[in-house]
């Protein structure tokens, strides 16, 4: 399968793709390994927002602003409720990635990411929604009937 490139997998709204607990477990085949989770290839490759942003928003929905930070109503406010849940809950700011990618790039904003979510067994990405490895911790995962929360 061919995999989308580390840019792409920046989304509209900020979020890192690449550590959501969906992404990660299609990239490492869980449901061959006994763990039931949802397969996503990624907001920008399968042309979607899995935040009901993009749904709501006529920017976002007809492609007006690649990142919502070139938006005049930056931070919108329902951008804000979004990023207090994941503030709250998974320990990210999509305003805060947004402003980064903003400020310093996107390449720079990946380098900070990989360190950020670095896996301390593997050197891998740990996901997000739950701070495990789906490689050094698939049995965790395996077990946990919560997969989305942190422990
Ligand atoms: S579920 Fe959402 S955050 Fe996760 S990979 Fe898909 S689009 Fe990205
Ligand atoms: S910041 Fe702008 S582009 Fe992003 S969701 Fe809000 S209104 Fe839409
Ligand atoms: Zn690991």
């Amino acid at each position: 399968m061919q995999y989308p490139s580390e840019n792409e997998l920046i989304s509209p709204c900020g979020m890192n793709c690449s550590i959501c607990a969906n992404y990660l477990a299609m990239k490492n085949q869980v449901r061959n390994k006994g763990v039931k989770m949802a397969y996503c290839k990624g907001c920008r490759p399968r042309n979607k927002n899995c935040s009901f942003l993009k749904k709501h928003c006529n920017k976002l929905s007809n492609n007006l602003v690649d990142f919502c930070f070139e938006c005049e109503d930056f931070p919108c406010l329902r951008l804000i409720k979004l990023d207090e849940k994941y503030k709250s809950k998974y320990k990210m700011s999509l305003i805060e990635n947004l402003i980064l990618t903003k400020d310093e790039g996107i390449e720079e904003f990946l380098d900070s990411q990989k360190s950020k979510w670095k896996c301390s067994k593997c050197g891998n990405l740990i996901s997000c929604h739950n701070g495990l490895c789906f490689i050094c911790d698939l049995k965790e995962i395996r077990n946990r009937k919560k997969k989305y929360q942190w422990e």
